[in-house]
């Protein structure tokens, strides 16, 4: 059976589709109750409202603290219509049955994104707001719960129908809960970190459902674009100007890109393939930069995703565009390059206006059977102030260059990371394995290929520099570092057997750098 609206109480702070919503209603028959700033938006539109106030004959009070916390509200909602008892108190105490509440709460994560002061934020915190929502949520069988205005054309239609079916008003209920605990679940986010307790005894993750996508990892598999409402610089900000939708895989990908090309100076490209880079260079400019990048394993880079840090501009655009790129990520681009890019139909474009901080704290998530585990995010930077030479020789300062820049490439690359990189750029990444040492021999052999593509006699590797992301357990990863043609090492250093990679080191005749800092990457 359809249930009708006779009376609904609107208060909302997103007044969008507020006024639709009231005609309809009004319409339809509802009484409608309202709050403060709702009331008055309805009534400028010529509706009849009546104030919550006039109805429970209690002002609202407190600087609009306390406007709905009273019986004729609550009881209103919660009495159950199906319960003599319940109705005969009703009548009892005056309590007139409210069958729709529209809210949605004050805008607390906005305040705070806002920059706003703690008093601001905390004024911001909705009281009445939930009480309502949870209580209409409670009470579905009877009661309409509306949290959310893109929920109001289905109601609408509905009311044109004759009313609400049960299934419907449960389906807004869990609407209602999951908005409600969101809400909390920032709010107490807000209070630990203020507190400076990153990681307080429970954690809510909440999120926003964005994108439905085609789907996960694997076909077989469902997927979703949450959003936290933070505004880092990234995928979640990023306006997208063409082409197709974004899969999983393109936003993690996408992600990991612009993360590390966030992290370099100067004009900077990274090439992700697989979540791991390919290609990664800082150059005069941004061409320059791609040219360099690519030359890295270009094989590895078609289909990629590529990650500027600058304006995309037409030149860059049009190199890019010579090959199969699935995503552009960049924090603007200029006229040219969009009308270039414009002519990939399929290929994405994502401008996100700005760069994120590599600085910032933040947790980073993972979740494990059972539970998630969460960390601060690796915001660790290493300078060349915090390097220890160990070798008789000491870079140079192009070798130390290079060194700082392989090493920050490093914190972006799956463990066990080997990075060889030359004038700016990477010439042999390995990722990903369970041993160092086949890293160290994967990009060696990876820039042997690069070299042969670029019509090259030696490998690119030669006279490079490389970076480990996390310590040499045995002389044998640094040896085939140096088989590798590398003439300087940076690595973390620590193992207890650092003297014997530091003799096969000076042996070899190399400078190498300890920065007492692993980036370790799983
Ligand atoms: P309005 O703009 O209509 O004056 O206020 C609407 C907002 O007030 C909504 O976001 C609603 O959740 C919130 N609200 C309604 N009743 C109360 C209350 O009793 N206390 C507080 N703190 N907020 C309320």
């Amino acid at each position: 059976t359809r249930l009708p609206i006779r009376r609904a109480l609107l208060s909302v702070s997103d007044k969008a589709g507020l006024i639709e919503l009231g005609r309809a209603l009004a319409a339809h028959g509802a009484e409608l109750l309202s709050t403060g700033g709702s009331a008055k938006a309805l009534r400028e539109a010529g509706l009849v409202v009546k104030d919550v106030s006039e109805h429970t004959g209690f002002p609202e009070i407190l600087d609009g603290r306390v406007k709905t916390l009273v019986p004729q509200v609550h009881g209103g909602i919660l009495g159950r219509r199906d319960l003599p008892e319940h109705l005969s108190q009703m009548e009892q105490h005056a309590i007139a049955p409210i069958d729709l509440v529209c809210v949605n709460l004050y805008p607390f994560a906005a305040t705070v994104a806002s920059g706003a002061g703690d008093e601001d934020c905390i004024e911001n915190i909705d009281i009445g707001g939930p009480a309502m929502i949870r209580a209409a949520a409670k009470n579905f069988d009877h009661v309409v719960i509306l949290t959310d205005p893109s929920q109001y054309k289905g109601l609408v239609e509905a009311l044109t129908e004759g009313g609400t079916l049960n299934h419907q008003r449960r389906a807004y209920a869990a609407a209602a809960y999951a908005h409600t605990g969101a809400y909390d679940g920032m709010i107490a986010r807000w209070f630990a970190e203020k507190a400076g307790d990153i990681l307080p005894p429970v954690l809510t993750l909440s999120g926003t459902r964005g994108e439905l996508l085609r789907y996960g990892e694997n076909p077989h598999q469902k997927a979703a674009f949450y959003r936290d409402g933070s505004t880092r610089p990234g995928i979640s900000t990023a306006r997208q100007v063409q082409g197709k939708a974004l899969s999983y895989n393109n936003l993690n990908d996408t992600d990991a890109a612009f993360e590390a090309v966030a992290e370099l100076e100067g004009p900077s490209v990274v090439i992700v393939k697989h979540a791991n880079p390919c290609g990664v260079a800082s150059a005069a400019t941004l061409e320059e930069a791609w040219v360099a990048a690519l030359r890295c394993d270009p094989v590895s880079a078609f289909g990629g995703i590529v990650a500027l840090n600058d304006t995309l501009d037409a030149a860059t655009a049009e190199r890019i565009a010579a090959i199969f790129t699935e995503v552009i990520v960049a924090p603007a681009a200029d006229a040219d390059a969009l009308e270039i890019l414009s002519r990939k139909k399929n290929l994405r474009l994502l401008l996100t206006g700005a760069l994120p901080d590599p600085a910032a704290d933040g947790l980073s998530f993972r979740s494990v059977a059972g539970g998630f585990l969460a960390q601060s995010r690796d915001a660790g930077r290493v300078t060349e102030a915090d390097l220890k030479v160990v070798t008789k020789r000491a870079p140079t300062a192009s070798e130390m260059r290079d060194l700082l820049f392989a090493f920050r490439v490093a914190k972006h690359v799956k463990s066990n990371a080997v990075i060889y990189v030359k004038d700016g750029a990477t010439v042999g990444i390995g990722a990903g394995q369970m041993s160092r040492v086949d890293s160290a021999r994967i990009a060696a052999r990876k820039s042997e290929d690069a070299a042969q593509v670029a019509g090259e006699n030696a490998p690119l590797t030669t006279g490079s520099v490389a970076a480990s992301d996390a310590f040499f357990p045995f002389a044998d990863g640094l040896e085939s570092v140096v088989a590798a043609g590398a003439v300087a090492v940076i690595q973390p250093g620590g193992s207890i057997r650092d003297q014997e990679v530091i003799d096969a080191a000076d042996a070899a005749g190399i400078a190498m750098v300890f920065t007492g800092m692993r980036h370790f990457r799983h």
